[in-house]
């Protein structure tokens, strides 16, 4: 999720640490931090903001003292575990402040940790999770630093990219990685590590790609790589020829389209470490609800805007089968001025990519002011939401760059899941139907992995529709919000206007519009409702619509019904509106892309609509 950048060589190190964290900076994160060695000192400069605000601290002064140094670690966070603040910030240390360490990931176990440590007499300086790792690597050191990090490691649960210098070992740095991307540049007598290629290509175009449970020493410019057992392994060193704008959005052309395929990393992202597979059911500890709490909500209503809001649509349907409990979806700015009823058991939950969405947080301000139980499902730590209603679920999704939602999307609705599931094991649901759920949501990464490696099928869809001026999206049950969502994804990007509809509301009024231009998206997927969408896809072709169904793989029938078919694999009602989606965005992406539009960026649309 974040940035990390670690240097050895001839360079001033001051200037290359900076250097790499600006070009990671385009992810947008919140605070920046170095850490330095000089013979057996470590020196670490931190700041909440912009690499800019960095900079700005190290004075002239500050920065002929610290170019001393040959070695160096950097980190850009986008923070989990904490607000973005100084403390925060990474490098972190131990407490004799001989090792350092920046972290991309999360530490699932830290507070178990954290809290033997603290017995042992650590004492710690930050709410991260990443701090536990430099004071177990301490804890485990006997004189070798690549075994001490090995041995620290093998004790924690979660992902991680890591660099770690030690007072002790002035001319090693550490790196390992599982789950969170490392690469490390091979130059002439210099080595540069970064959590992504963008850092490392105006240095080298020679890399190698740490594989999860890899380690490496560097030493001087020797590199020994091992996994985590200890055992020597070889890696390729790969020839990499991007120019740096194609290496920030990772080899994609578009931002959009990178974080479609992030998907399947986010959501495990977004659910790791959130499930209790004995007892089937979901725990989203920043929820901060007791048992007693949980039952006695009797109402939801969740206040959303755009994206956020037709997650919310979704979030209806998993609380009320899941959990028994009657459940509304406002849009906030409705809710807001409309003076809505809020009892004691009423819990709003406010829904919000960044967390600052003006509506949204007028919303929750309101409910706040009727005595409700509030709570936010946000992706961005520490922004206004979560800190307002001081009971926040994070999505982990990392940054999201296109100004189309897309990952924060799939992860939203993946926590409501859990959510509604936690709700649920509170009640009537059983722990038997808790584990078949839970074995179904962890299915989800693997499913939306599927639907990617079928983009190519889908750009052929896309081409062939691309000129269309007016489109329908139509659905049922779990994927009437989806075919809304795959409407306004259309329209954002390509600018076709798009409408979604429920599919029996058709014959209410739009179906006038229909004719052999119009094509008809329908949601055929296997889930209840199904024969009941075939019968309204006919309607569509008894107008000459041209029908595109999204079905579930091996549905031959499904064939007689629409001109063409994108596939999507079976699973349940409950999980299929993430990899249906995710189908919808790459429809929408490719039509974009073949009309040329500024995919990015679209006209008139901002990334965080923070004014009303
Ligand atoms: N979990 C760590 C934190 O919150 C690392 C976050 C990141 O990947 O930037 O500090």
């Amino acid at each position: 999720m974040c940035g990390i950048v670690a240097y050895t060589g001839k360079r001033n190190i001051i200037d290359t640490l900076i250097d790499g964290l600006r070009r990671l900076e385009y992810r947008g994160y919140d605070s920046a931090g170095i850490a330095v060695l000089d013979k057996n000192k470590i020196t670490t400069v931190k700041s909440v903001g912009k690499v800019q605000s960095l900079v700005d601290k190290i004075t002239p002064a500050m920065k002929k003292e610290l170019s001393k140094g040959k070695i160096g670690i950097a980190h850009t966070r986008w923070a989990t575990h904490g607000i973005p603040s100084e403390p925060n910030a990474h490098p972190h240390l131990d407490e004799k402040c001989r090792f350092a360490v920046v972290h991309n990931g999360i530490i699932e176990n830290y507070a178990l940790i954290k809290e033997h440590l603290i017995g042992k007499g650590h004492k710690f300086l930050s709410e991260t999770d990443t701090e536990v790792l430099p004071h177990l690597i301490d804890d485990c050191y006997e004189g070798d630093l690549l075994q001490a990090v090995a041995a620290a490691l093998k004790k924690i649960n979660g992902t991680f990219g890591i660099a770690v210098i030690s007072s002790e070992h002035p001319e090693q740095i550490v790196t390992a990685r599982k789950g969170s991307p490392i690469v490390i540049g091979v130059g002439e007598n210099e080595t540069i590590i970064a959590s992504d290629i963008s850092a490392i290509i105006s240095y080298t175009d020679k890399v190698i790609f740490l594989n999860d449970n890899d380690i490496a020493l560097i030493d001087k410019d020797k590199i020994d790589l091992r996994n985590i057992d200890n055992v020597p392994v070889s890696r390729e060193i790969a020839h990499i020829d991007w120019d740096p704008g194609s290496a920030e959005k990772g080899g994609f052309e578009h931002f959009m389209l990178k974080e479609i395929f992030e998907q399947p990393d986010a959501i495990a992202n977004a659910i790791r470490g959130r499930l209790d597979e004995s007892l089937g059911t979901g725990t989203l500890s920043g929820l901060n609800l007791s048992a007693h709490d949980l039952v006695s909500v009797n109402r939801i209503i969740i206040a959303a805007c755009g994206t956020s809001l037709h997650a919310g649509m979704v979030g209806e349907y998993f609380f009320e089968d899941l959990a028994d409990i009657p459940t509304e979806v406002e849009q906030a700015a409705e809710f807001r001025y409309r003076n809505p009823i809020i009892n004691p058991g009423t819990f709003i939950l406010a829904i919000s990519q960044s967390g600052e969405t003006a509506d949204t947080l007028a919303a929750v301000r309101e409910a706040i002011q009727k005595g409700a139980t509030v709570a936010g499902i946000c992706n961005v730590v520490g922004s206004t939401i979560p800190r307002e209603t001081g009971r926040g679920v994070y999505l982990h999704a990392g940054p999201e760059i296109g100004v189309a939602s897309t990952k924060a999307f799939t992860c939203q609705v993946a926590v409501l899941l859990m959510m509604a599931l936690k709700f649920g094991r509170s009640r009537r649901l059983s722990r038997q139907t808790g584990i078949e759920l839970v074995a179904e949501i962890k299915r989800i990464p693997d499913l939306v992995r599927k639907v990617i490696a079928t983009a190519k099928d889908i750009e052929k869809v896309a081409k062939k529709y691309a000129q269309a001026k007016d489109f329908f999206f139509i659905g049922r049950g779990y994927l009437y919000p989806v075919a809304i969502e795959g409407a306004l994804k259309l329209k954002e990007i390509s600018y076709v206007h798009a409408e979604g509809y429920h599919a029996a509301e058709l014959k209410h009024g739009p179906i006038a519009l229909l004719d052999e231009n119009v094509p008809v998206l329908a949601m055929a997927n296997n889930i209840p409702g199904k024969d009941k969408i075939i019968g309204n896809m006919q309607e569509c072709k008894a107008r000459k619509s041209p029908v595109i169904a999204v079905a579930t793989e091996g549905d031959e029938e499904i064939r007689k019904h629409a001109d063409d078919i994108i596939w999507v694999p079976e699973c349940s009602q409950y999980t299929v509106p993430i990899p249906s989606v995710v189908a919808l965005q790459l429809l929408s992406y490719y039509i974009a892309k073949e009309r040329g539009c500024s995919i990015d960026q679209p006209r008139n649309l901002a990334k965080s609509v923070t004014v009303e």
